[in-house]
């Protein structure tokens, strides 16, 4: 039997509906931006794999570093002892974060690291006696799939099960160019209640929502805004950690520091699952008490895995080399070359490109916008046919790909989006 047929009698896929979907696509083998299947076809992973992968797959560099910690110390629980690779770690990330960050908590995922932003924003005011209820979201916002990231993520239909069960938050618009002013006034609003303990926002660039881009100016204000109405800021960036926008961190475009941030996804180099949610000192030491009742009761069992931080610490050292540094300055500039020509072309609504990541909004009518729409999946299909990893978002088709990918194969990716363009192109009326 084929790996896809024992597949399909075992396996549930995540974002996948089962009765339907085709049978999955077997890996066995990634090297690069390339991905292997066991019929031998490859794959260009346009997407880094759900955005995960910064240098290629199965890197030696990291490989070797994962090898190692796996031969020293494979495990050991995080309350009451510590371990090299976790301190290290932590000791790296705040190098490269806005200079206010302090203290780094460990957690499995994108999801957990929202999690515990939101469990320490609501505690800092609740140890200081003076609870405050609310939380501020974009409302096209996305910040992971567990309940209390679901409820300050947009509602619709991947929520829609459960939206009895979210709690309540406060919604502002994404301050897109030109409604900035009217999304500050609704964010004025909001906060002069007294009542909204954070604000957690995808800083410059929604991923879900559709690569949506909005500019720094407008984040700086809401960041003053909450600031003077003592409002903890939460940067999730999870996507857009790592150099994914063209600097290492979205917040490195802003004046204003965020109070905590949310990492995961490219944190391994997209090698393991880990999440990291960091804060600054006043907000650690919120926390600090004899009154045990201060704690922040929050664990999980592999919290700060010491193979997950190796890879962590391996992929960092990657980052901060020149030769990448190169790799992402080349990317964007690719990227924003492309955008120029994409600009205007038939069946092109929008274009947004920011650092490595090129998103192309596909003029359709309504119905074509939809995740679920079945012009998503043709066009999904078509670009595996031309041995290309594209996921669009709806009719949103976009790149991210690992920063080791070369002109070439920028070329190939661009090549198939172009077609993809084309695809939804009204026929040419015949003579
Ligand atoms: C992917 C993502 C998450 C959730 O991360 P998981 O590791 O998938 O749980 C949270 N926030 C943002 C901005 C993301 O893109």
């Amino acid at each position: 039997m084929s790996l896809a047929a024992r597949d399909q009698q075992v396996i549930w896929h995540p974002y996948t509906q089962m009765q339907t979907a085709p049978a999955p696509i077997a890996v066995v083998r990634g090297e690069g931006a390339w991905l292997y299947a066991d019929d031998g076809t490859a794959y260009l992973d346009a997407i880094a794999s759900w955005w995960t992968n910064l240098h290629g797959h199965a890197h030696p560099h990291i490989a070797e570093r994962v090898h190692r910690q796996l031969q020293t110390l494979e495990h050991v629980i995080f309350a009451g002892f510590t371990h090299e690779p976790a301190v290290a770690l932590a000791e790296g990330v705040l190098q490269i974060l806005p200079p206010n960050q302090a203290r780094v908590f460990y957690s499995d995922n994108g999801s957990t690291a929202v999690e515990v932003a939101l469990k320490m924003a609501l505690q800092y005011h609740h140890n200081q006696d003076w609870p405050r209820p609310r939380i501020l979201a974009f409302r096209d916002s996305y910040h992971g799939d567990t309940f209390g990231a679901m409820s300050v993520s947009s509602r619709g239909t991947f929520t829609a099960p459960f939206a009895r069960l979210l709690f309540d938050v406060d919604y502002l618009d994404v301050p897109v160019p030109g409604r900035e002013a009217e999304v500050l006034a609704q964010a004025a609003a909001l906060l002069a209640t007294g009542q909204v303990a954070a604000f957690i926002f995808e800083p410059l660039l929604l991923g879900t929502a559709g690569m949506v881009t909005y500019e720094p100016g407008v984040l700086d204000e809401l960041l003053r805004l909450c600031r003077q109405h003592g409002t903890l800021c939460i940067a999730d960036e999870v996507l857009t950690g790592f150099g994914r926008t063209g600097r290492l961190f979205a917040s490195h475009y802003l004046r204003e520091q965020p109070d905590l941030v949310c990492l995961s996804k490219g944190l391994t180099g997209g090698t393991m699952a880990l999440g990291v949610t960091t804060c600054s000192a006043a907000v650690y030491e919120s926390f600090l008490s004899p009154d045990r009742q201060k704690t922040l009761f929050h664990g999980h069992s592999y919290t700060a895995n010491p193979v997950a931080c190796a890879a962590g610490l391996a992929s960092l050292e990657l980052l901060l080399a020149p030769e990448t540094r190169a790799h992402i300055d080349r990317i964007a500039a690719a990227h924003a070359a492309q955008a120029q020509r994409l600009a205007g072309r038939p069946g092109v609504r929008a274009v947004r490109t920011l650092g490595t990541m090129l998103a192309l909004e596909l003029a359709v009518p309504g119905e074509g916008t939809s995740y679920f729409s079945t012009l998503r999946d043709q066009l999904y299909h078509h670009a595996l046919r031309r041995g290309v990893l594209l996921r669009p978002l709806g009719n949103i088709v976009y790149t991210l790909p690992p920063y080791c990918t070369t002109d070439l194969e920028l070329e190939q990716i661009y090549q198939v989006m172009d077609e993809l363009r084309e695809l939804v192109l009204p026929a040419e009326p015949t003579a």
